[in-house]
């Protein structure tokens, strides 16, 4: 398993918050033999609890999966993907959980969701869509891909694009629509990939709260892993709903990313056609 590190934070399989641990149930945590050579300090406060499954499951899922990432030591941003601290069941419980939760921010903004029959399920409506739908990309394994060696050593530069983009933005939660151009320049010991593929593996990243820099940065690392290519280059085109429903209330402002890998970064050659044909296929 791989997952980028955490960096600061809690680290609360070691030091978990007392109230977590108030269950009538839950047996008094029994200190390691001779006072633990890493700890330092044998204090009661301090000693290292192991909690099991069987412990776990008498908590809400979100807590149970944060234990596990923690224990893990694996970042849980909310621009990555978690689907392998997820176990079978726990998507379902996490939307009954957000429901609650979105309920009580309709509360707290005094709509009366009794009573008006538009908000009456709207929590559970938005619950839905943000673990299905629109952040499903933190919660699903990376769609499978199907890798072909590159038997006819295609060495030609191939732009696959526009895919659409549907993602938002982790600082306000508002959606962010655009378009993405990709260029591989392959060599023969480069993967090839379907077509759809490209599709799939965007969708995937962008079904995320992302920051347009970070995403075509992880969509640049998952490419580059996968297909090896000589060259690879992202270009991102979006809307950011941020600027437009909300804040500088700017329409017209779009953000456009590019990230520039192997030959497209040393080629000014490669990497002119490269933009040439997207200003062409833009135009
Ligand atoms: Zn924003």
């Amino acid at each position: 398993m791989t997952c980028a590190k955490r960096v600061g934070g809690a680290k609360y399989p070691t030091r978990i918050p007392v109230i977590l641990l108030a269950r009538p149930s839950m047996p008094t945590p029994v200190p390691p033999p001779e006072s633990s050579p890493m700890g330092g300090d044998a204090s009661p406060r301090s000693l290292t609890l192991i909690r099991t499954e069987a412990d776990l499951a008498a908590l809400p899922a979100s807590e149970r999966i944060r234990y596990r990432l923690v224990g893990a030591d694996c970042r849980f941003h909310a621009n990555d993907n978690i689907s392998d601290f997820v176990r079978e069941g726990e998507t379902e419980e996490l939307k009954a959980e957000v429901a609650q939760h979105m309920q009580a921010v309709l509360r707290a903004l005094v709509i009366d969701t009794e009573s008006d029959h538009n908000t009456q399920e709207t929590a559970q409506r938005v619950a839905k869509m943000f673990v299905d739908e629109v952040f499903r990309g933190r919660y699903q394994a990376m769609p499978p891909v199907t890798e072909f060696p590159n038997v006819t050593r295609l060495n030609e530069l191939m732009i696959v694009g526009p895919i659409s983009v549907r993602s938002a933005c982790s600082h306000h939660m508002c959606p962010i629509l655009g378009r993405i151009w990709i260029g591989v320049l392959p060599n023969e010991h480069s993967n090839l990939i379907g077509l759809s593929k490209y599709s799939r593996i965007v969708d995937w990243i962008m079904t995320r709260p992302q920051i347009q820099e970070e995403a075509v940065t992880m969509l640049a690392n998952v490419l580059q892993e996968r297909v090896k290519p000589d060259g690879l280059a992202i270009v991102m085109e979006a809307d950011h709903f941020c600027m437009q429903w909300r804040g500088v209330k700017d329409l017209d402002s779009a953000m456009t990313n590019s990230v520039m890998r192997g030959a497209f970064l040393k080629d000014p050659n490669l990497r002119r056609e490269f933009l040439s044909l997207l200003s062409k296929k833009t135009a």
